[in-house]
């Protein structure tokens, strides 16, 4: 079972990793000496509403025991919890049904037979996990044998020992601890910290280990030397296979072909713009659309083929991150990826969309300390947010789903207005990201017409139809606007540098997009 830490420093941010690791992993562990002013009603109902089945670790760490605390107490802040306050949070997690608490073996045994006895009273499902780390070595396996022994006599449901590998032979002790285990009659976990125990972490769960920890690209790990849930997933995948786990760099260098990644892709004007692209750059390669049914598969599939890179696009922008092997800093940072670049079978995630929207925004006005609002509480919203701030600007959420919108402005630091209340507000510049005048609903607006004199620009992601009913009454309003057109272009311009180091013929693209959608019938 691979368990994925959720070891956030705030509830939003927990939050946020939840809704991620839910879709990939079987179990979620909450850290609740981690996670800053941690509610945990809201973090295991988050868990269960992401996925019914998955299984809630609750912990609350010693920091003796843990090497995210010794980096956490290294930087400003660290929680303090007594004894008294763990054990109320145990009782709580335990009333509110979590799948197992994790207790320390150094929490006494008095003090787990207690939790155990209020468990049962409550008649709660909870089981609950011994553990014994050990931040700096590997003691020998006669030691861990007799640590076992101790978790076993506490009436532990599951034993678990993490020790600290300093050489490779570290991790024989520690998965022949798990042989031993075998033998006996209670479910171990047992793994390695380190860079030197990563192989004890892929071998634990074929030697019997109970759980094992990865982690997710952008999320962090919970400890040193976790692997990513992908990783973890290709080598099972090869290790059952029987194939010879060939390390991805050894392949060839790939062919500049490329895919689109999406579902669905017929109507995506994506594979004509790069096409004449790359004829243009005399790029010998293609670019194809594929709607995907299998997400796993059709990554998998970017290594199989050797392709260049890919676009990804709805609905996979966010669900695309825990399959590759890292994230670029912007990506990781705004939750979404709308590129990959495939080096030598290393896949990594970028996203093109935040900077194609700046690019196009700054063409025309100045950001920095602008008041931006922004309609929507999506990808293209979060993109938008994402830029827009880090290039210095106030930004206002508005969207029609108040919470939704209400989680985006926490996650972003910003204001929040529901959309019925936009007629309250006035800015520099109002970017709607909504899809809202889309084709073919292209008599839709987002807002009435009556707030547009509220803003001096008005800019739309939507490019088709390039000219949407907002633009056309924001021109008749007397302001500035800016085309959903010019932030396609240039997000496509990003991709093709990303993917050949080349600049982008940016007018050509433009124009070969603007030709086509003025041709389009509506
Ligand atoms: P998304 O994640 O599905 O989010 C859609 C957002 O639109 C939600 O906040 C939704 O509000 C809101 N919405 C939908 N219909 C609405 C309506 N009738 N009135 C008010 N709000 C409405 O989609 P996305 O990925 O952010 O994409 C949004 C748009 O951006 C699409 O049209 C997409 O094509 C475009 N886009 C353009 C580019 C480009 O390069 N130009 C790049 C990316 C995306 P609720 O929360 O209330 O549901």
């Amino acid at each position: 079972m691979i368990c994925v830490s959720i070891a956030q420093k705030t509830q939003e941010e927990a939050l946020a990793a939840i809704e991620r690791s839910a879709r990939v992993a079987k179990a979620l562990e909450l850290r609740m000496d981690v996670i800053g002013q941690g509610d945990l009603t809201e973090l295991m109902e988050a868990c269960r509403q992401a996925s019914p089945d998955i299984k809630i670790i609750v912990t609350c760490r010693r920091p003796e025991e843990s090497l995210l605390s010794v980096a956490l107490s290294a930087g400003a802040a660290r929680k303090t919890i007594s004894q008294a306050e763990k054990m109320a949070l145990f009782r709580q997690a335990a009333t509110l049904g979590a799948d197992f608490i994790d207790l320390e073996l150094a929490c006494g045994e008095n003090a787990i037979k207690k939790m155990r006895a209020f468990i049962r009273r409550l008649k709660s499902p909870t089981k609950i996990i011994v553990s014994w780390h050990d931040l700096s070595r590997t003691p020998s396996l006669a030691r861990l044998k007799s640590i076992f022994h101790l978790g076993q006599q506490t009436g532990a449901d599951v034993v678990k020992i993490v020790p600290f590998a300093r050489q490779p032979k570290d991790n024989l002790k520690t998965l022949g601890l798990l042989a031993y285990a075998k033998t006996q009659k209670i479910p171990l976990i047992a793994m390695c910290m380190g860079d030197e125990g990563k192989i004890s972490r892929v071998l634990a769960s074929f030697l019997g280990s109970y759980v094992t920890f990865a982690t997710l690209p952008g999320v962090g790990q919970s400890a040193p030397g976790q692997l990513t849930v992908g990783a973890m997933k290709e080598i099972y995948r090869l290790m059952e296979k029987g194939e010879s786990a060939a390390r991805p760099e050894l392949a060839n260098p790939p062919q500049h072909n490329f895919v689109l990644l999406g579902n669905p892709v017929g109507h995506s004007l994506s594979p004509l713009m790069h096409n004449r692209a790359l004829k243009e750059l005399s790029i010998d390669g293609h670019y194809s659309a594929c709607r995907v049914e299998d997400l796993s598969a059709a990554v998998t599939g970017i290594r199989g083929l050797n392709l260049r890179g890919a676009s990804v696009t709805i609905p996979f922008k966010t669900a695309v991150m825990e399959y590759l092997d890292s994230i670029d800093e912007d990506a990781a940072a705004l939750g979404a990826v709308n590129t990959i670049v495939n080096e030598r079978g290393i896949l990594t995630g970028y996203n093109t969309d935040w900077l194609g929207l700046i690019l196009a925004v700054k063409d025309r006005m100045a950001i920095a300390g602008k008041t931006f609002v922004v309609l929507g509480a999506g990808g293209a919203a979060r993109a938008a947010v994402y830029g827009l701030q880090k290039e210095g600007a106030r930004v206002i959420i508005v969207n029609r789903t108040e919470k939704k919108g209400r989680a985006l402005a926490v996650r972003f630091g910003c204001s929040f207005y529901p959309l019925s209340e936009v007629k309250k507000i006035c800015a520099d510049c109002l970017l709607n990201t909504t899809s809202a005048g889309m084709f073919p609903d292209i008599e839709q607006s987002p807002v009435p017409s009556s707030v547009l004199n509220h803003f001096e620009v008005v800019a739309d992601v939507i490019y088709n139809p390039l000219q949407t009913r907002l633009l056309q009454e924001a021109l008749a309003q007397g302001c500035q606007i800016i085309s959903g057109l010019e932030m396609f272009v240039r997000q496509g311009a990003g991709q093709i540098k990303l993917w050949t180091g080349r600049e982008a013929p940016l007018a050509l693209m433009r124009k070969i997009i603007q030709e086509r959608l003025e041709n389009l019938e509506f």
